[in-house]
């Protein structure tokens, strides 16, 4: 990959970026994406897969009782939503880690694993990944993906040797959407495992509506050398929480939690907040349709102009466009409007987030606006434009 922002690299120049913006008064043609006070406008940030759905009610009252407990640190073994989870996925206690995001699960792993060799991972990979190896100094080799945009497991699997220390998969894939069926991966980490730790990060499981997929968690009941890790930042919308957790054999978990440099990484109100959101099914399944909502409306507005997508398992659209995306994201920026753009395989992307529908309607027309003419002066206009074939692009 060679174009993307990490989320360090975001936050540190897009404070600089919103100030500026809020102090020049905003730019001319962002007038529909908010009220009529130009100053209190604020960024719509489809960037980070963040749910824009709120957050069940039943996690709200919990946290509004925690409070008046705040004053006790956390259980620190978490017992309560380990039960909870164990019970679930048909493991034990022992099995389960909780971290303060799975991001922290997975860089103890990177830890814990990168003395015993290199790090593999697919190209494009979930960004943060690729940048917590850097800022350890594990070196990483990434295989490109298939042409079809699924993880190339036969090419992985030819890399994976004895110099390879971890495996690291996100199913569904991040940034393409894209799920790899669970015959093909199912193979591919038993065989792996026995060669390096497989991290299989399952961040947009709940997402999911192709009944080829499913979780691995059962190679973790199997007993295999995997590190199977979810969150709560995705459906749950509890981001800004910071709650994740990973399910492994017990011995790998002992070795994670060693890593631990937090007697108590979460925080007590995350635990009550996460735990009445795992048991709230009716909200995860609402946000779920909602979810699928707004990506169908994306999906026929992305055809509508003219733009090539990759049909998504997640919270988020990867979308090839004919221009620079970096140039594309700036200008969407300037109308408050941020996305991630990248550039793979010679080609420009975007990707974006599913916010509300309301907020979809707004790119969909900034995008539009911005990238109109230039469909236009191609000679796939509108009418044009939607005779376009859907599905991946070439
Ligand atoms: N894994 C993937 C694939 C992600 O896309 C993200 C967040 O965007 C994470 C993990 C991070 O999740 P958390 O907030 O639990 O650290």
């Amino acid at each position: 990959m060679d174009v993307h922002l990490n989320r360090r690299q975001w936050l540190k120049t897009s404070s600089a970026a919103v100030a500026g913006w809020m102090v020049g008064g905003g730019v001319a043609g962002a007038g529909s994406l908010s009220g009529p006070d130009r100053e209190s406008r604020e960024m719509v940030r489809l960037l980070y897969n963040e749910s824009h759905f709120g957050i069940s009610q039943a996690a709200r009252r919990a946290v509004m009782d925690a409070l008046d407990d705040c004053s006790a640190y956390p259980d620190d073994h978490y017992h309560e939503l380990k039960e909870h989870i164990a019970a679930r996925e048909g493991l034990k206690p022992e099995n389960i880690i909780l971290g303060a995001g799975s991001i922290e699960i997975i860089t103890a792993a990177l830890h814990v694993h990168m003395s015993r060799g290199r790090a593999l991972a697919s190209d494009p990979t979930y960004f943060d990944f690729v940048d917590y190896a850097a800022r350890v100094q594990c070196p990483l080799r990434q295989v490109a993906l298939t042409d079809g945009y699924e993880l190339d497991l036969a090419a992985m699997e030819r890399e994976a040797d004895s110099r390879t220390g971890l495996v690291y998969l996100c199913n569904p894939q991040n940034p393409t959407g894209v799920m790899t069926p669970q015959e093909k991966l199912r193979p591919f980490c038993r065989e792996t495992s026995r060669k390096a730790l497989v991290i299989l990060d399952e961040a947009y499981f709940d997402y999911v509506e192709d009944s080829a997929y499913a979780s691995l968690v059962d190679l973790v009941r199997d007993g295999e050398n995997i590190l199977v890790t979810r969150t709560f930042s995705k459906i749950h919308g509890l981001a800004g929480l910071r709650i994740g957790y990973g399910m492994a054999r017990p011995d790998i978990i002992a070795k994670l939690a060693q890593w631990e440099r937090n007697f108590a990484p979460v925080s007590s109100l995350s635990l009550k907040a996460a735990m009445a959101s795992y048991r709230d099914e009716e909200f995860v399944a609402r946000v779920k349709r909602q979810n699928r909502e707004v990506k169908l409306y994306m999906y026929g507005e992305l055809r509508r102009l003219g733009l090539a997508y990759l049909p998504s398992q997640a919270n988020f659209i990867l979308f090839k466009v004919r221009r620079d995306s970096q140039d594309l994201a700036k200008e969407l920026e300037k109308r408050s409007l941020l996305v991630q753009p990248l550039k793979f395989r010679g080609a420009d992307w975007i990707r974006v987030s599913l916010g509300t529908l309301g907020e979809m309607q707004a790119f969909v027309a900034q995008l539009e606006d911005l990238i109109g003419s230039r469909v236009r002066s191609l000679g796939t206009g509108r009418g044009a434009s939607r005779r376009r074939p859907q599905g991946p692009p070439g």
